[in-house]
């Protein structure tokens, strides 16, 4: 595994941390997706079959179309009050521990274990076990399971891949190398629920998504010859088609796959704030353009909230894409 920078911790000083821990809490970001949580969950299970005591902890609760991972029905925005003082706060997936949301109590950081692989990831445990080159936070997990000695039984091999489905766009992504192919492979035969997983998590749509997103196809704007596709979604469509937020999640790829179109971008104008999806072919480095904005993510997704209006929000993302050479 090549780490990326010298301060990375190694699988082995990490598992020797979790094995001093009598309890934990796995942190997921704000708007959680498959990777957040099912790695988490993953580790999760794992450790209690140490005998650990484990909390889930999810600011915006569990999205629709990722109910069905084990143990998701135990995750809570509320953490309770009896924890012990040597609690680890595991976050997972989020390249800065702000993005589990303005609602976590403070943690010193002797309390938190980073585990991701996105790039430019804050290094802002104790421990940071980042693996840039892993293409889900699961599959970082996967090294400290190998290291713990705990057996993958099902649960944990759904949760897993229920990480790399969801970061590979189901096996579509770059990032779906071999090695994620081959643990794929592992995991099923360990039981991973694939099928349930594809349905779940890619397959079945509420009829109001499915109209929100003709909404959203209808306002498609093309710029900079065609190359750059974007468009937006608003309260006011939200209310006429009857769906909400979570129904706008894989969108912006729908963007993205337009003919000619090397990046994309969708501008969630909902609840008082401006979330931007954006979304790149390979050209162009997005991860860049977001962090010129305060957010961040990987080369060929990422994302940021902007505050200001919808048409400050559209050229401000514009020039980031612009100065990352679209
Ligand atoms: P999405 O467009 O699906 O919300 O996010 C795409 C990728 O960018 C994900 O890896 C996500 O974690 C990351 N990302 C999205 N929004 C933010 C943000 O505000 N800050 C940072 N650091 N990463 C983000
Ligand atoms: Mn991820």
């Amino acid at each position: 595994m090549i780490e990326s920078t010298p301060r990375i911790a190694s699988a082995r000083e990490v598992v020797e941390e979790l094995r001093r821990r009598s309890a934990f809490v796995m942190v997921s970001h704000v708007k959680p997706d498959g990777d957040t949580l099912g790695a988490g969950l993953a580790l999760g299970l794992a450790l209690k079959r140490l005998g650990k005591r484990v909390i889930y902890y999810q600011q915006d609760g569990v999205p629709r179309n990722l109910r069905f991972l084990p143990e998701a029905d135990l995750v809570t925005a509320t953490l309770p009050a009896d924890l012990p003082a040597d609690t680890l706060y595991v976050f997972c997936d989020m390249s800065d521990w702000r993005r589990a949301g303005d609602r976590l109590p403070a943690v010193d950081r002797e309390n938190m274990l980073d585990i991701d692989h996105h790039l430019g990831n804050s290094l802002f445990g104790k421990l940071n076990f980042v693996l840039e080159t892993e293409c889900s936070t699961g599959t970082v997990v996967m090294h400290l399971l190998r290291e713990l000695g705990v057996p993958v039984d099902g649960k944990i091999a759904t949760c897993i891949l229920a990480t790399i489905m969801t970061d590979t766009g189901g096996f579509m992504h770059s990032n779906t190398t071999p090695d994620a192919l081959e643990l794929s492979a592992d995991l099923m035969r360990r039981g991973a629920d694939k099928e349930e997983i594809t349905e779940e998590i890619f397959l079945r749509k509420r009829v109001a998504a499915t109209k929100l997103l003709g909404r959203i196809v209808d306002a498609m704007q093309f710029g900079h010859g065609g190359r750059y596709c974007y468009s937006h979604v608003d309260d006011a469509m939200l209310a006429a088609t009857g769906a909400d937020g979570e129904d706008t999640e894989d969108v912006v790829n729908t963007l993205r796959g337009q003919e000619g179109v090397d990046v994309a971008a969708l501008f969630k104008a909902i609840d008082g704030e401006i979330r931007v999806s954006l979304r790149s072919n390979g050209r162009l480095n997005v991860q860049a353009a977001a962090q010129r904005l305060g957010g961040g993510g990987h080369f060929r997704a990422a994302g940021l909230t902007y505050l200001g209006a919808l048409d400050e929000a559209i050229a401000a993302v514009d020039a980031a894409l612009v100065a990352e050479g679209l």
